[in-house]
């Protein structure tokens, strides 16, 4: 598949950067998650890091919580009527508090060695693209900012000098078994995908799937957004984009294999016919390590591989049929940056949408595509060339599938 024009390249080769473990260390999201699995590991070695800033979108107690258990100086809270609850329960910690969306993006500006962005979906991307402007290492987990903003996102990382080391387990896994190897080397990245909860689930079934069912996910445990992007493999049509940005490969070099154990999380294939994988139990807190450790490793305290226990891996190709996100994102890879932006909006919405019990499963991808149809239509597929570019763009494609959702459910 040709590539179109304005997906933006990777700019950046990440060993250029930073190589000291970080010290201070902000993290964006903390009561997600990825958040608290970063916490986790920090809280095992309280030494070797300092908190800057902590953030949340409205969970307030969590916030106030992990802040003072972790001694941050300031910790935020998106929601701007939170703050007189935010700064009451920080009374006497001598923890700073502030409150608003401007308030995340000055939090995410302040110098510290690391900022882990881990907030969900396009929402992060202000906040991540400040981080990445003071030129420090950005652990990646919010994927939604490669998707929405690729070329706008790695024009920054390469401007300000960042270090990007992923967190997503798949483009951890990539990055570890590229090392920093050029382009020309690599014949063929191979994401892993577990399958989700609905991997052998019939097409009437999957019409009649209900949220809980796709928030029950088989290996791994995270965020609901993301959960249900797992059940209908927009997930790693989402991490196709993610991977086409970090790498130094084109579109139709990138693959992906159904894996339902998750031990194995990526594979790169080399002109020689080497094929190098990275291995881990299903845990977060392996690729959050090794972000945070990046050259070096710290200790994670998850389950070791046991492979005679595990006796087999088995991997099938995934059923473009049942599970069309895969295509659609493949659809907007190759439409170019402004396709990615509409269809990353569009399955915010229809996720939200399938969450409230307002659409059916079937009926995200039925959205995003349709979202996608009505947007190249409309002409909009230009791809933005800054951030408030990249925000009109996606404020458009959401209020388009706003609209749409009407004739749905
Ligand atoms: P989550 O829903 O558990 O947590 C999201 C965090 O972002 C919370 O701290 C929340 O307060 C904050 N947040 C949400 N909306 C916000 C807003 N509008 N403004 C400010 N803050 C907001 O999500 P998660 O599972 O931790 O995922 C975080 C990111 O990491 C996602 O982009 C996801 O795709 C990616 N990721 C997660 C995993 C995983 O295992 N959970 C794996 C790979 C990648
Ligand atoms: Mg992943």
């Amino acid at each position: 598949m040709e590539m179109a024009q304005g997906m933006g390249r990777r700019a950046a080769a990440p060993r250029e950067a930073q190589v000291t473990p970080p010290r201070t260390l902000t993290v964006l999201g903390a009561t997600g998650s990825i958040g608290l699995s970063t916490l986790d590991l920090v809280g095992r070695d309280p030494d070797a890091f300092e908190i800057i800033a902590l953030t949340a979108h409205r969970n307030v107690a969590r916030l106030a919580e992990l802040a003072i258990a972790h001694r941050a100086r300031l910790a935020v809270i998106g929601e701007a009527h939170l703050y007189g609850e935010l700064k009451d329960r920080l009374a006497g910690t001598g923890i700073e508090a502030a409150a608003g969306t401007e308030a995340l993006v000055e939090a995410a500006s302040r110098k510290a060695d690391c900022v882990m962005a881990a907030i969900v979906g396009a929402a992060g991307l202000a906040p991540t693209l400040a981080a990445v402007r003071q030129g420090t290492r950005i652990a990646l987990a919010n994927k939604e900012c490669l998707v929405s903003a690729g070329m706008v996102f790695m024009q920054a990382v390469a401007e300000a000098g960042a270090a990007l080391i992923p967190v997503d387990s798949e483009h951890s896994a990539a990055f570890q078994a590229i090392d920093g190897a050029p382009g020309a080397l690599i014949e063929r990245i191979t994401l892993t995908a577990s399958g989700g909860p609905f991997r052998s689930w019939s097409h009437a079934q999957l019409a009649a799937a209900r949220p809980e069912q796709a928030l029950a996910h088989p290996t791994w445990s995270m965020g609901a957004k993301i959960s249900i992007d797992s059940a209908t493999l927009m997930n790693k049509g989402l991490e196709l984009i993610e991977a086409y940005h970090l790498f130094p490969v084109e579109a139709h070099q990138l693959d992906v294999v159904v894996h339902p154990q998750s031990i194995v999380h990526c594979l790169v294939s080399y002109r020689d016919g080497s094929v190098l994988a990275q291995m881990a139990a299903p845990d977060m807190r392996t690729p959050i390590a090794y972000a945070l450790a990046w050259p070096s490793r710290m200790d994670a305290p998850t389950e070791r591989l046991d492979l005679v226990r595990l006796a087999s891996l088995t991997f099938e190709a995934p059923d473009e049929e049942r599970f069309p996100a895969l295509a659609l994102a493949r659809q907007a890879m190759a439409a170019g940056g402004g396709a990615c932006t509409v269809l990353n909006g569009a399955n915010e919405i229809a996720v939200e949408a399938f969450l409230a019990g307002a659409i059916g499963f079937l009926d995200i991808a039925a959205l995003v595509a349709d979202t996608l149809d009505a947007a190249a239509a409309k002409g909009l597929f230009a791809p933005a060339q800054t951030l408030d570019e990249v925000l009109a763009l996606d404020g458009q494609a959401r209020a388009l599938a706003r609209s749409l959702l009407e004739g749905y459910g």
